[in-house]
């Protein structure tokens, strides 16, 4: 029996490059589809939001040049990128998913209801919800805030690298031991 009946997942563009430093790894990806797989099969309903940070982010972007709004409207578009790529990890591995955008960009995806996504959600679809808010000057955490209060998760999940709070290895992953979901959540309760 699963303890949670709806989770929201959130995991970060970077967790999903591996050693790569940039993009995509195909491996992780498929280790994270594994590890959703696993406990979407114990019966929790799953909501996801990814974002973009592995390809880019607004604010890097406009200390670059680029303007702000410009540049986060490419960062919501990198977390539909990483969107589609789990998707399609997913479903190779025939988990059922749906990806709905905060903007709209139909046919690549639905665009985003509480109400449609729980109704997905209940009918054992995996959501993955992009585009973060779909409004330029927010984060994906945001995002994930909002999403998870929306579609009444009883926890949400967060999958990212964590700065360590002691040297000497600057950059840690969290590996909670149990966890279906590892390698790097951290729960927080909805209530
Ligand atoms: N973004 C945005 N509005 C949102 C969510 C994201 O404008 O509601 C943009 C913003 O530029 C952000 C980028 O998308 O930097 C990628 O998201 P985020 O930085 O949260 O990705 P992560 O750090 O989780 O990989």
């Amino acid at each position: 029996m699963a303890r949670f009946k709806r989770i929201l997942l959130k995991l970060s563009g970077e967790s999903l490059m591996g050693e790569q430093g940039h993009g995509i790894d195909p491996q992780r990806l498929a280790d994270y589809a594994r590890q959703i797989e696993e406990v979407h099969r114990m019966g929790v309903q799953i909501g996801i939001v990814i974002g973009g940070g592995n390809i880019f982010r607004g604010l890097s972007g406009s200390q670059k040049g680029f303007d702000r709004v410009k540049g986060d409207q490419m960062g919501m578009c990198a977390t539909v990128i990483n969107s589609l790529a789990l998707s399609s990890a997913l479903g190779a591995i025939g988990v059922k998913n749906k990806v709905l955008t905060a903007i709209r960009m139909e046919p690549i995806g639905e665009f985003y209801s509480k109400w449609k996504a729980i109704e997905a959600m209940e009918a054992g679809y995996v959501c993955i919800f992009s585009a973060g808010t779909g409004s330029p000057y927010f984060t994906t955490d945001t995002g994930s805030s909002l999403r998870g209060i929306e579609i009444e998760a009883d926890v949400m999940l967060k999958g990212t690298r964590v700065m360590a709070s002691t040297p000497p290895t600057p950059r840690k992953t969290l590996r909670p031991r149990n966890s279906p979901l590892s390698p790097t959540m951290r729960s927080t309760r909805a209530d």
